[in-house]
């Protein structure tokens, strides 16, 4: 059994095949999937999929791709919509420099707002960061001084170091199909040595198919071979791999234990 800790199934890619495509991730042992939101004007069909889908639970958030694009947004929306049973987390948000889709000063904004809606719910803070490590630690610490939260750095691609720091902040570390690219030396040393209670597996699907899927739509199913290549770059079995990845999400993202009855979790 596995979990794929971040899918976008109501992107093009995924949508139109939505049902095939969970039929294929159950099949495949995909017994959960966090469908995850990143702009405004998707909430409602996200979060529609994750009522309508036992295995599916959502999340409420801006990407920061799109902060440019809400400037509205703020940490009470937040708070008001991730109070529906099936949302068990914030984000995505946080900070790409990378491809600088949105001001940067707006991208931090955005990113901090999600940090006080993840302190205030309780629910953890999905944070995606791309050439901006410095900045995304620096805001994850300045407001882990205000209070704590917790959350899970998602398709992780930066430095050891970073993974260091985040691991001391509390975080989890999320490994997607990249790891699985011959390119990708530097994040398959780190992903072998993070400890096994802080790691979770994704497919941000409809990307980055992992190997032998390259150049195909990413799916959920597919988490079963990113979590395939990592056990065996870890020295472990599959099994061993998916029951502490499970485990972990269930210990972060624990609402998911409650939701079904909708019933809040207890602070
Ligand atoms: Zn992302
Ligand atoms: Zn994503």
């Amino acid at each position: 059994m596995l979990i794929d800790s971040h899918c976008h199934l109501n992107y093009r890619g995924l949508i139109e095949d939505q049902q095939n495509v969970l039929e294929r991730a159950r099949a495949a042992g995909i017994d959960l999937m966090l469908n995850i939101a990143t702009r405004e004007s998707e909430w409602d069909a996200v979060l529609a999929t994750a009522e309508q889908q036992p295995d599916v639970y959502a999340t409420v958030g801006i990407h920061p791709h799109e902060a440019d694009e809400h400037p509205h947004i703020d940490t009470a929306k937040l708070i008001e919509r991730a109070a529906h049973p099936r949302v068990v987390g914030i984000g995505e948000t946080g900070l790409d420099y990378y491809y600088d889709h949105s001001d940067r000063a707006r991208q931090q904004g955005s990113f901090r707002a999600h940090i006080a809606a993840s302190r205030a719910t309780g629910l953890p803070l999905i944070v995606h960061t791309r050439d901006a490590e410095e900045d995304t630690l620096a805001i994850l610490r300045e407001e882990m001084g205000q209070g704590t939260y917790p959350g899970v750095i998602h398709c992780f691609t930066a430095s050891g170091a970073f993974a260091d720091a985040a691991l001391d902040l509390g975080f989890y570390i999320s490994i997607s199909g990249i790891v699985t690219f011959k390119s990708a030396k530097d994040l398959q040393e780190t992903a072998a040595r993070l400890p096994l209670d802080r790691l979770l597996v994704e497919t941000d699907s409809p990307f980055l198919a992992p190997v032998p899927h390259r150049g195909k739509p990413c799916e959920p199913a597919f988490v079963a071979d990113t979590a395939r290549f990592l056990a065996n770059l870890r020295g472990q079995s599959v099994e061993e791999l998916a029951s502490a990845t499970s485990a972990n999400f269930r210990t972060l993202f624990r609402k998911t234990g409650f939701s079904k009855s909708g019933a809040a979790p207890s602070a």
